[in-house]
């Protein structure tokens, strides 16, 4: 039985706009699962809606096989962390933690003991005594998460989490988050407009756009067999190259130069990942490198290939200069797209 189950949900709010198209797809038990897509895409809303926060105008919604549309969010057996914390501020870092179980009636000495677990499991056992003021951003994530541990619940939510947080501490947080919820082994639906927090947190990732699904799929899949140039170009930094190509003969044609060989007949958008270029004085193509940023362990090399702008990822210890090179494509490295639809082909 899955953990999560969506059945046709959609979201149309008061003023008419459908924020969410109908929808379904099942999370499993103990799946870590990542809504992403740019700002406006319905994540949240998705999100507040499992969440009982945001009323569910079509479809059917199932938490460990029961329908709780019409369920508090109290009743529904969820925890959610959000991007602003929501901690109390007069309340010390212990009582902030615990504050959820005192509220339903737990026995104050189960939840002292709780409490202590969950700051062991998230290094906050010297913070207990303090108050939110006098923490960190990060460690006030941490008491974020110690509140909805201490919950034992079915269903973590996760709404932005990290995005209040420098990016150093974004990633760190992002490790432990992911390692905790291995350990915990509970569910998890996590919301980030950030690619990078996507890919790397992600069992599955569900990639979003103006209130669609556009593929649901692991990150590497999602990664290397993006279903649309939304995904291609949305996954991914930089983005898969996209360029407007024609298929003659089973060659894939930019202009008069052959990217390489794919079975289509005629118009269709090409689509190579910016590491899947290899400067090669044998190399077939001919690319213009106007700038080259470096990275340390790599560089980008950005350029001209007929008429397109182009992007080349390069390790550091490939040698490179402005002006002409040759270029050639890894073998089956080429996605094609339908030049209308965008749909992968
Ligand atoms: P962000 O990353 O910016 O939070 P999001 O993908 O989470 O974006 P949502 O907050 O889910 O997006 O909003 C989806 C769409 O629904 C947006 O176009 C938004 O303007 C619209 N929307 C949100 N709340 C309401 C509302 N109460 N009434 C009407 N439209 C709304």
């Amino acid at each position: 039985m899955a953990q999560v189950q969506l059945n046709n949900i959609g979201k149309t709010y008061p003023n008419g706009f459908e924020a969410l198209h109908p929808t379904s797809f099942a999370i499993e038990e103990g799946e870590f699962t990542v809504l992403v897509g740019p700002s406006g895409c319905g994540k949240s809303t998705l999100l507040r809606m499992v969440a009982g926060l945001e009323e569910i105008t079509s479809g059917e919604l199932q938490i460990a096989g029961r329908v709780v549309n019409d369920a508090d969010p109290a009743d529904r057996d969820i925890a959610m962390v959000f991007q602003n914390y929501a901690l109390y501020p007069h309340m010390t870092v212990r009582k902030n933690i615990g504050y959820g179980l005192k509220n339903r009636g737990t026995p104050k000495d189960v939840i002292a003991q709780k409490v202590v677990e969950a700051a062991n499991l998230l290094n906050l056992d010297d913070y207990l005594d303090r108050k939110p003021s006098q923490l960190s951003g990060g460690q006030r994530q941490r008491v974020a998460m110690g509140r909805a541990i201490v919950r034992d619940p079915a269903l973590f939510l996760f709404d932005e989490p990290l995005s209040n947080l420098d990016a150093k501490l974004r990633n760190q947080m992002r490790i432990e988050i992911k390692a905790l919820q291995r350990r915990l082994g509970v569910t998890s639906i996590y919301v980030t407009h950030d690619q990078v927090e996507a890919m790397t947190m992600a069992d599955r990732i569900i990639v979003m756009n103006a209130g669609r699904i556009e593929q649901i799929g692991s990150p590497a899949e999602v990664y290397h067999n993006p279903a649309s140039t939304f995904v291609a170009s949305f996954m991914g930094a930089p983005p898969m190259n996209l360029m407007p190509a024609i298929g003659v003969d089973g060659q894939i044609m930019l202009g008069e130069q052959t990217l390489g060989p794919a079975q289509h007949q005629g118009p269709v958008t090409a689509g190579i990942r910016p590491e899947d270029f290899i400067l090669d004085p044998a190399g077939p193509l001919s690319f213009d490198i106007q700038i080259i940023e470096e990275l340390g362990a790599h560089r980008l090399l950005h350029g001209t290939l007929g008429s397109e702008t182009v992007t080349v990822h390069v390790n550091n210890d490939v040698v490179a200069a402005p002006g002409a090179q040759r270029l050639s494509v890894k073998p089956g490295a080429i996605c094609l797209f339908d030049a209308t639809s965008g749909k992968r082909l």
